[in-house]
């Protein structure tokens, strides 16, 4: 029977969850979005009902599911396996997910920081691969950073290090998911460019992002790409 792990990505938008091999080859994933308005509750079904599913799958194929390795958002107690505060799933505070997720399904449960988890990632099997000191940045709901020094990821004493999103660029800037105005996060996110989109229409400062929008294009990064080839 091939032994096999779950990786779990849970976003402030989307969560996604995949069986990868020993290698790190994904072999099954699927994905659904957070809702993170929702009660605490609701989103943890969410993510059972992944789970279940890829435990489905990994029945199907005769793997053997040993380990649930889940990336969050926000400041966490990697040890007790605990969400403190995440300013992207502000129901999930003071969150006991590990013992929650491990009680449903009997496997060993270990969570880390969304962006610290993707630099490893990154480190063993991506862009990062055969480097010693990497920084990997990650754009999404928020901006996160994670740090690889002399091949060992950095935490530092109240396991912030990296958290670059949360640096002020713009003390009169708009108001960020953490409390703090100004934040990288709040003026340069995917979150912040769709606001910027917004507003940009509703003061008609572009017909060329107007016309995008009325033609259904997803709202993001993307549309500012082709907003510029359009120009
Ligand atoms: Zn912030």
């Amino acid at each position: 029977m091939q032994k096999v792990k779950i990786g779990f990505d849970l976003g402030g938008t989307n969560m996604g969850c995949a069986l990868v091999s020993q290698e790190g080859n994904i072999l099954y994933e699927n994905e659904t979005e957070t809702l993170a308005n929702e009660s605490a509750n609701n989103i943890l079904n969410r993510i059972k009902f992944l789970i279940n599913n890829s435990l489905d799958n990994a029945k199907k194929n005769n793997y053997q599911v040993e380990f649930i390795g889940i990336g969050c958002p926000g400041l966490l107690d990697t040890k007790k396996g605990i969400i403190k505060f995440s300013p992207n799933i502000p129901n999930f505070k003071d969150f006991y997910i590990s013992k929650l997720i491990e009680d449903e399904f009997n496997i060993k449960v270990k969570i880390d920081n969304d962006v610290r988890v993707a630099a490893i990632g990154e480190f063993l099997f991506g862009a990062g691969k055969g480097y010693s000191n990497i920084i990997c940045i990650t754009i999404g709901t928020g901006i996160g950073g994670g740090i690889i020094l002399n091949s060992k990821l950095q935490r530092g004493p109240t396991e912030s290090i990296g958290e670059i999103g949360h640096m002020t660029l713009k003390e009169d800037g708009p108001l960020c998911g953490c409390g703090n105005y100004g934040c990288l996060e709040s003026l340069a996110s995917s979150t912040a460019i769709i606001r910027e989109i917004d507003n940009a229409i509703k003061e008609n400062k572009s017909e060329i992002l107007k016309s995008l929008v009325e033609k259904g294009e997803k709202k993001g990064s993307h549309m500012l790409v082709k907003a510029i080839e359009k120009r």
